[in-house]
């Protein structure tokens, strides 16, 4: 880092008070440097550093108006943050490409740096990998110590919700990272790509429920589903994937 040209890299510059006599107080490149340190323990992945809310396009060709309205609510968010969001976090629901991370990522970054929130980034598929990695006994780290950092989080972005294949103890896990984070009001922003809808998409016969695409009750489960409307504001997002629509007008 470059040596702050008004400290010289003491973190002290010296000020004259209204009483005009000299002070010393911490300089600015403090604030700068706590920020970074932040920003850094958040762990926001190298392919997702550049995003921000500015750097959101919503009017890209092959957008929809919700991709406005997401923008908007995400602004909103940081805007309440913390007294009027009260530990509600937010879900982005939608396909694939249009920008559900790049949001998330954002509103993290934005509570980082400007709230001084403690911030943490996970993507769900690594987590539980790296949590069932944790019972082999060559491994010496501890379910629990991988899941500390996940349970104490100020703001917790979880990408990618479901995309793990689900069985009895993909359920239990995201149950008990789910439940942690409700009892202490904790606010968790996730990601996923499958419908907000109960196991088997609601209603309908057996036969047109079994021929439906896999819904966010499928992936994990219907209570951990219901759980998630009440511990996040819904934010759907439908739109062309932003990738192929940029490409496609890059290339003609
Ligand atoms: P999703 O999570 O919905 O699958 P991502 O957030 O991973 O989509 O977006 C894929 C890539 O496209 C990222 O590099 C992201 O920064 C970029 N991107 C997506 N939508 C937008 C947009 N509306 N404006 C700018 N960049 C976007």
């Amino acid at each position: 880092m470059a040596e702050c040209k008004m400290c010289g890299g003491v973190g002290l510059v010296r000020v004259m008070t209204d009483e005009g006599a000299w002070a010393s107080r911490a300089c600015e490149c403090q604030e700068t440097q706590k920020e970074e340190r932040r920003l850094k323990a958040a762990e926001i992945p190298e392919r997702y550093r550049h995003c921000s809310l500015d750097s959101y396009d919503p009017h890209y060709t092959g957008a929809d108006a919700a991709l406005g309205r997401a923008l908007l609510t995400a602004r909103r968010f940081v805007e309440d943050y913390p007294v009027n969001t009260g530990g509600i976090g937010l879900l982005f629901v939608g396909s694939i490409g249009v920008g559900k991370t790049h949001l998330a990522v954002g509103v993290l970054k934005r509570l980082v740096a400007e709230r001084g929130a403690r911030g943490l980034f996970v993507d769900y598929r690594e987590l539980l990998k790296s949590i069932q990695n944790s019972y082999n006994a060559q491994v010496h780290v501890t379910e629990l110590e991988l899941l500390r950092p996940v349970f104490a989080a100020e703001v917790l972005v979880i990408d990618d919700l479901g995309a793990q294949k689900p069985n009895e103890w993909v359920w239990d896990t995201v149950a008990l990272i789910l439940n942690s984070r409700y009892n202490d009001k904790l606010t968790t922003i996730l990601t996923t790509n499958y419908q907000n809808l109960p196991a088997g998409g609601g209603a309908g016969s057996e036969v047109e429920r079994a021929a439906r695409e896999q819904t966010l009750g499928d992936r994990i489960g219907d209570r951990m589903c219901s759980r998630l409307q009440e511990m996040c504001q819904i934010v759907e997002m439908t739109g062309k994937d932003f990738r192929q629509s940029v490409k496609r007008a890059r290339f003609g």
